[in-house]
């Protein structure tokens, strides 16, 4: 037995079964082992950590990346002395993903600037990193891409598309009017999503007036009923944190 070609041979098998990592290690956990005379266990062990640890994070990059995150703020990035209409441990709560798991939905309600987005992109991105498929989108966005596939003829595709995430962020509702047509698609989503799928939302407007964004009374209870069925809604006041240092100088 010659230790240098079993060595080589070692490294080959590595590469061949495409194990990067280990390669790369393989001598520091060498050295490691004879040094600290590990068990062959615990030295392979060690060994395969630098694989897993590297593929895991290979892994949550490319499910945040998939989540099409309009930034990548966090919930540790959210300076809830700014806004204490926010109860942090509800927050915190929404991070253990329990509401995914009871499908359940969220909604943020409250006007422009108070930190909406960032709460449910926070949400979206922690989802994404323990491997829960999450997709982000503006509704107007999302009410365009149904249209387009509506005259490109494969609107229930589309629809089954943005349906299955297992956590979607429709982000805005209320921005834009929907017209009747459009309300019908966003309304046939929420329905297919409803009590199978947890969606957060985030809008500017008090529920009582979405009769006048989608139009159609019947059409915007029949929306707010499957949105609000399992929800809860998370309502917040203040100022825009965009103002706050423009605020800051008129009061001094
Ligand atoms: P909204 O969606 O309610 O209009 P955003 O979430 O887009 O508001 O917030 C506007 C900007 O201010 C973003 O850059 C956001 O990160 C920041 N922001 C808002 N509230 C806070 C806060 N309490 N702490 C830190 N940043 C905040
Ligand atoms: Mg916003």
């Amino acid at each position: 037995m010659n230790p240098g070609t079993n060595y080589q041979h070692l490294l080959n098998n590595l590469e061949y079964l495409k194990l990067k990592q280990m390669m790369v290690h393989l001598n520091q956990v060498i050295d490691f082992s004879v040094q600290n005379q590990l068990s062959f266990v615990d030295t392979l062990i060690k060994l395969t950590n630098y694989e897993i640890d590297v593929r895991e994070q290979n892994m949550i990059h490319s499910m945040v990346k998939v989540g099409a995150f309009p930034h990548l703020k966090e919930v540790k990035d959210f300076d809830f002395d700014f806004q204490p209409s926010i109860n942090q441990q509800q927050i915190f709560d929404f991070l253990t993903l329990r509401f995914i798991e009871k499908n359940e939905n969220i909604v943020f309600l409250g006007p422009s600037g108070v930190g909406k987005t960032h709460l449910a992109t926070s949400i979206g991105i922690h989802a994404a990193k323990k491997r829960t498929s999450t997709y982000f989108i503006k509704c107007h966005d999302l009410i365009q891409n149904l249209k387009r596939a509506r005259l490109e003829n494969h609107l229930e595709n589309r629809l089954k598309h943005y349906a299955k995430y297992k956590l979607l962020i429709i982000d805005e509702i209320g921005y834009l009017p929907i017209d009747q047509e459009d309300a019908k698609m966003f309304f046939q989503l929420i329905d297919m999503r409803y009590e199978k799928r947890s969606t957060i939302f985030t809008t500017n407007i008090n529920f009582k007036a979405w009769d006048e964004v989608f139009q159609e009374p019947k059409l915007a209870n029949a929306i707010l009923d499957r949105i609000l069925h399992h929800a809860t809604v998370v309502t917040m006041v203040g100022n825009s944190y965009r103002l706050k240092d423009h605020l800051a100088k008129e009061n001094e």
